[in-house]
């Protein structure tokens, strides 16, 4: 059995029996396996590291717990569940957010949990922007509604991004109050606005950070290779 998430049902921490194997080398095995809570079929390339230690290599339907609490580890499953693509070139403490709201969201289990990660990237991302203009800390008691205000007035950012920006604090504010129906303040379309909070602050983190440094590497590129425009 391998505990792991399924990438039909995306069931986490569910126990996948193995219905079939072979040998592709000598540590190293092609499974296929069913998942125990929807019976879809997956396969997996498996590397027993016993090997490498000098022991004697196992098939690994041989193990009758999870075999990656043994010596079993994943060199790749398929289907997987499907991870949204983070944004290029992010400070590393954005990117930090967008990877956690990134898991969260491939799971779809935890929407508002996406939800607040994305309002948190947000939030870092205009504090890091106003930093390096101002170059100095920027007040980290500002609540972001103001921050985005004072960011569109100092001309940081460009008036349709501070719609789109202000439109995730929005889904932020609402996902860390509860407000709607559903248990425990869920709203019933809560995936759908996880969705379109990944969605947005995707697309501001892109303005902000991406589109200026693969403008800086092109014109950086151009520069060495001697075919950049001059102006003179
Ligand atoms: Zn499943």
């Amino acid at each position: 059995m391998l505990v792991w998430v399924c990438g039909h049902c995306k069931a986490e921490h569910v126990g996948m029996q193995l219905r079939g194997e072979y040998q592709i080398r000598s540590d190293t095995w092609a499974v296929f396996l069913e998942c125990g809570a929807c019976n879809a079929p997956s396969s997996a390339i498996l590397r027993d590291e016993r090997y490498v230690r000098g022991e004697r290599p196992r098939n690994p339907s041989a193990s009758d717990r999870d075999i990656l609490a043994d010596s079993w580890r994943i060199i790749s499953i398929h289907p997987t569940p499907k991870y949204p693509d983070i944004p290029d070139h992010l400070p590393t403490e954005v990117r930090n957010y967008m990877q956690q709201a990134a898991g969260t969201h491939a799971t779809g289990k935890a929407p508002d949990a996406t939800i607040m990660l994305c309002r948190s990237a947000l939030e870092t991302a205009l504090k890091v922007v106003e930093k390096e203009e101002t170059d100095k800390p920027s007040s980290d008691s500002l609540p972001l509604a103001a921050r985005i205000r004072r960011l569109t007035d100092k001309g940081l950012l460009a008036p349709a991004l501070a719609e789109w920006a202000d439109h995730v604090r929005g889904l932020g504010r609402d996902s860390a109050h509860g407000v709607g129906e559903g248990p425990f303040g869920a709203r019933p379309e809560g995936q759908e606005i996880a969705e379109e909070a990944y969605e947005f602050t995707s697309l501001v983190l892109e303005y902000l950070f991406t589109m200026p440094e693969r403008v800086r590497i092109a014109r950086e590129r151009a520069k060495n290779s001697g075919t950049g425009n001059s102006e003179e």
